[in-house]
């Protein structure tokens, strides 16, 4: 039975808890061509699959969201020992995981319905739009949320009639190695989700291995080494990228929900998370009270422990470049309210709010992805949205005011907005997510999430014969007039005349 595909390589990986430094565990590092003998395994399993119902599908798929559900302290405790994150986070990924794959069942049928669309000026024709399974689905998924990232794509693509291979981040695999064992467990067809693990080099040999299309989520440097390994075959690319969120507080906000939802979206997952709020703008008036109630809340948190609100950060390379974006901002005047680049210890950092930060910092333009909160002061909300688009980035976005919240939001230059709550657009599966600029393109959850990784097929079925055919050589002499005719009538002024008289000028050169 295929999990984790086998392999004849001798080196493994080990995966570390960042906690505490200790191995959790080890897995395989797949070589190219071991990857590319998964995916024709996982070939054959999506002919397979495709070929089954609707129905038949969501039986197999409820029947593994069940099992995973019967392993969620497995799963929770293995996100808490490999990723570092506390338990409430952990089981809150695990929750919104099978969220995905609920969602993804109820909804792939309706999605994936055949379309009856006009035909336009060929009234004899029926024109329908149809959707079809690509074939094998190649994941590759971060360390921040390594279960749900990834469930993003593999529960929509699975739905959607595809196969699955995943590579998870060499900093938690183990975490894709239970899913791919429960996944053997309970599917008919073992080889429907494998998982092959190791670092860049299996990820790019999944890039090249010919799959139907990737879906990967990272950091937009590896995303444009992912677009360009694919190209080679033309293989196409759904990349869901980094950000740098921007959130705005207008005057008239509830400051007091604003600060709490600042905190929360700033922090949760030690703020290592795509859609983090990573800078906020903050109207003159309400400034000073605001960063009050941030500090405020900020100051109530637990940092580290099983029951904390914030855990060990997932690598040390990432606390490094958190560190260099404080010491950067606070070597051009920004100042620390609580926590500070001498406040890291190991992989914890305490939360830290900075004020006095501005568009030369790194810290308002790099994705810093580390618990910080750096608030700017704001003139005008049309200062607040200018800032708010200077951005290379484009994913998640919020705003917090009054009766001009909505109208603030659509200015926005982002693939998703929260109005009056923070990461409501991630919470609801149903709403597709994705961003644009350096963010990535293309679109998980949702419908949209569900057509991503099928491909659309055009029928044009002629019903009738007419006399006017217009796909064949065997036109009366006056075509060509009557089509003079026809293209000003229909899509001119509809004077006929003057548009003769205008091709005849033409074809006598004056
Ligand atoms: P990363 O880019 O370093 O790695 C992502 C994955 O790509 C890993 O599995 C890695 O092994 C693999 N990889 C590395 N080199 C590769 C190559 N040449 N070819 C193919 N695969 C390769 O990202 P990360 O540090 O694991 O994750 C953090 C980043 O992910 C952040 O920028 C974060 O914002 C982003 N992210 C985005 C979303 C989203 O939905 N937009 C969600 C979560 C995380």
């Amino acid at each position: 039975m295929a999990t984790v595909a086998s392999t004849t390589n001798p080196d493994r990986l080990s995966s570390l808890n960042p906690a505490t430094g200790e191995v959790v565990g080890t897995v395989p590092v797949h070589t190219p061509a071991e990857v590319d003998a998964v995916v024709a395994r996982a070939r054959i399993a999506a002919h397979a699959w495709s070929q089954l119902s609707f129905e038949a599908r969501a039986e197999e798929l409820t029947a593994f969201r069940k099992a995973l559900a019967a392993h969620a302290d497995e799963l929770a405790d293995l996100l808490h020992r490999e990723n570092g994150k506390p338990e409430l986070e952990a089981y809150t990924e695990v929750m919104m995981a099978l969220g995905h794959l609920k969602e993804a069942v109820g909804r792939a049928e309706t999605a994936m319905a055949p379309k009856k669309v006009s035909s336009g000026m060929l009234a004899n024709y029926r024109a329908t739009i149809s959707y079809h399974p690509l074939g094998v689905i190649g994941v590759i998924g971060p360390w921040n949320y390594p279960l749900n990232t990834p469930m993003g794509s593999i529960a929509y693509a699975l739905a959607a009639g595809n196969a699955v291979v995943f590579k998870p981040s060499e900093l938690t695999p183990l975490i894709a190695v239970k899913l791919a064992e429960i996944a053997a467990k309970t599917f008919a067809l073992p080889d429907l989700l494998q998982v092959v693990t190791g670092a860049g080099s299996t990820g790019a040999a999944l890039a090249k291995s010919g799959v139907d299309k990737i879906a990967f989520t990272g950091s937009a440097a590896t995303g444009k080494r992912v677009m360009m390994a694919a190209a080679e075959r033309l293989t196409p690319v759904l990349l869901e990228l980094g950000g740098k969120d921007p959130m705005i507080v207008a005057e008239d906000a509830d400051l007091d929900k604003a600060a709490e939802a600042c905190v929360y979206g700033a922090l949760t997952n030690a703020g290592q998370a795509c859609v983090s709020v990573e800078r906020v703008y903050v109207a003159d008036a309400v400034h000073d009270r605001f960063v009050e109630e941030v500090v405020k809340h900020v100051r109530e948190l637990k940092i580290g422990g099983d029951d904390g609100h914030l855990g060990a950060m997932t690598s040390s390379a990432q606390v490094a470049i958190v560190k260099d974006h404080l010491d950067d901002a606070i070597a051009k005047g920004a100042k620390v309210h609580t926590g500070g680049p001498d406040a890291i210890s190991g992989n914890y950092i305490q939360p830290t709010v900075l004020t006095g930060v501005d568009h030369k910092m790194k810290v308002m333009n790099d994705e810093t992805f580390g618990p910080v909160i750096p608030i700017q002061r704001v003139g005008s909300i049309d200062e607040a949205v200018k800032l708010a688009n200077d951005s290379k980035y484009g994913l998640g976005s919020t705003v917090f005011g009054g009766k001009a919240a909505r109208s603030i939001a659509a200015r926005i230059r982002a693939g998703m907005t929260s109005v009056n709550s923070v990461l409501g657009f991630a919470g609801i599966p149903s709403l597709p997510f994705g961003g644009i600029g350096d963010s990535g393109f293309g679109r998980i959850h949702g419908d949209e999430g569900i057509r991503e990784f099928t491909r659309t097929k055009s029928t044009a079925e002629q019903m009738l014969s007419i006399p006017m055919n217009m796909m064949s050589f065997r036109q009366p002499k006056d075509m060509p007039k009557k089509l003079r005719g026809m293209i000003k009538q229909l899509y001119g002024d509809g004077v006929v005349a003057k548009a003769t008289d205008g091709w005849r000028r033409f074809r006598a050169g004056k």
